[in-house]
């Protein structure tokens, strides 16, 4: 399988190859043909290690990086989408990414600030914690908490969910009638937010296909450059197979794609 997802099974679509340790990164590369490309994605640090040592084990240039910092359900979105690339295309699993993300929205309710992975909070964030009920909507790609104790989810396609045990989820805090008609809940077991009750929603505005037909288009190609080592079709600053930077064309210095027109 072209696409390795460094995560466990529970937080992936169905059917994607993926391991939390080296030996599996390692065993999935391994039965792919020799020569044929393959993508190890990860969205932790700690992932990112990995990836990087099982390419290392492995040797091999057609074993490609992307890491795509973000929590568990936006990561489940971008991986849905990255295997949804032709297989002479996995070198733009980063602007897949990419855009994708620009169409989502997600937001944690947390009902305490300052653990690990969390906003420090204000002095008096600190204090409006240490009563029973207290909830933080922390914006996690801006590591904003805002200023509201409801959560109303924009309009959507598709609502990717996950939550502290049944019995302690804030649900009656958010409101994600609008996020889309489809949700699908994670379950991260006790890998989750470091609070007593939290809940992560990811509201897909876009469905994957149309974001990965968007990258496709003809007219998305000018963005995208060729790796001078490889000659793979390739998105960003570095070609995710050989690492090297990518020579970017004086007229196309940003490379990024503004959404979905
Ligand atoms: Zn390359």
């Amino acid at each position: 399988m072209p696409i390795v997802a460094v995560t466990d099974a529970s937080r992936v679509p169905d059917g994607t190859a993926c391991a939390t340790d080296l030996e599996g990164l390692v065993a999935h590369l391994r039965a792919v043909r020799p020569g044929v490309d393959s993508v190890l994605v990860s969205h932790t640090e700690r992932g990112e290690a990995l990836a990087r040592a099982a390419r290392l084990a492995c040797g091999e240039r057609s074993v490609g990086l992307l890491h795509v910092p973000s929590t568990a359900t936006a990561f489940f979105a971008s991986i849905g989408a990255v295997r949804l690339l032709p297989q002479e295309c996995l070198g733009l699993g980063g602007v897949v990414a990419s855009i994708l993300s620009s169409t989502m929205w997600t937001r944690v309710v947390l009902s305490r600030l300052g653990e690990p992975g969390t906003p420090v909070p204000t002095f008096s964030q600190r204090l409006r914690g240490a009563f029973p009920g207290a909830r933080f909507v922390v914006d996690p790609v801006s590591g904003v908490v805002e200023p509201t104790k409801e959560l109303v989810a924009p309009q959507g396609v598709i609502v990717l969910t996950a939550s502290s045990a049944p019995a302690t989820r804030p649900d009656s805090r958010i409101d994600l009638t609008a996020g889309g008609a489809y949700r699908y809940d994670l379950d991260l077991g006790s890998d989750g937010w470091r609070a007593r009750r939290w809940t992560e929603a990811t509201v897909l505005t876009r469905q994957v296909e149309d974001v990965v037909h968007h990258a496709l288009q003809p007219s998305s190609y000018a963005y995208y450059s060729t790796c001078a080592v490889c000659g793979r079709i390739a998105w960003g600053e570095r070609c995710i197979f050989c690492q090297v930077p990518l020579l970017v064309r004086d007229d196309l210095a940003v490379q990024t794609i503004g959404g979905i027109q």
